[in-house]
């Protein structure tokens, strides 16, 4: 669903490639795992799939990163927007709309689609996360790990193959991240989502992924590591 063909990302006036060697193939309904520390280069592989590099962050890439058959060189975000979803570290900053419901539905905006598909992929969206009850809450009366399943919902409605999440467990104490990351689960178990998510902690996520790749930092070549042998560590 997702290939790195030796990709490597060089942003102008920096000394060192933000990243190099990348060579990864995740399938389809697959979890993997992106780890390293800050700097590593973890959003900068997110945004190879989400097309933000090269399209947008000023970033030069090398190799090739395709999602669903699309190279994303060639294809803008705009043209990657129906099968992926990119979920960032601070929902918050991102929502558009005033509660839950609205929030859910506005993503589903662009598609063009009937009033009565959006309105049953809301009510389904909601029932997935755990949120129905939360419909008419105001965002700003959430918690962060409600806001972060909002901001996965939203995503959601549009039905992306893949999904991208920069470290949406960081800023969650651990019951909330819990509570993320099963809905990730589900996601993947289920609806046969593929789910791409970085963290700079590895205990946290391991016992989800499928596939591991440790991004050591600047200079080191990424490594894929084996979650049972991680988490046995
Ligand atoms: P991580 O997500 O693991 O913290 P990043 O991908 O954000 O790592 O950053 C990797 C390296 O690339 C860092 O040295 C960072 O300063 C640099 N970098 C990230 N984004 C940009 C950008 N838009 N322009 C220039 N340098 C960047
Ligand atoms: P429509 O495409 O008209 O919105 P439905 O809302 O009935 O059709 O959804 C079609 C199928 O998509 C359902 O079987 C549903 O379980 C499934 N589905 C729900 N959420 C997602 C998702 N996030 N990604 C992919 N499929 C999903």
């Amino acid at each position: 669903m997702i290939t790195f063909e030796q990709v490597g990302v060089r942003y102008a006036d920096a000394s060192e490639p933000a990243l190099r060697g990348v060579d990864l193939t995740v399938p389809e309904g697959e979890l993997c795992l992106l780890v390293g520390p800050s700097g590593a280069g973890k959003s900068t592989l997110l945004g190879t799939v989400s097309g933000l590099v090269p399209h947008f962050t000023g970033g030069v890439l090398e190799g090739r990163v395709t999602v669903a058959g699309r190279d994303t060189r060639t294809h803008r975000p705009r043209e990657l927007a129906d099968v992926v979803g990119t979920v960032g570290q601070d929902p918050a900053g991102h929502f558009v709309t005033d509660t839950v419901e609205e929030e859910l539905a506005y993503g589903m905006e662009s598609l063009g689609l009937p009033p009565a598909v959006m309105r049953r992929r809301v009510e389904e969206t909601l029932d997935l996360l755990g949120l129905a009850e939360l419909r008419g809450r105001a965002l700003s009366a959430l918690s962060g790990g409600q806001r972060q399943r909002v901001a996965i919902g939203s995503v959601l409605t549009v039905h992306p193959k893949v999904l991208v999440l920069d470290e949406p467990t960081s800023a969650l104490d651990p019951g909330a991240a819990e509570e993320v990351l099963a809905v990730l689960q589900r996601l993947v178990h289920d609806l046969g989502t593929t789910v791409l998510l970085s963290e700079h902690r590895l205990e946290r996520v391991v016992q989800y992924a499928d596939q591991v790749l440790l991004l050591p930092g600047p200079g080191e070549p990424p490594v894929l590591g084996d979650p049972a042998e991680l988490m046995a560590r």
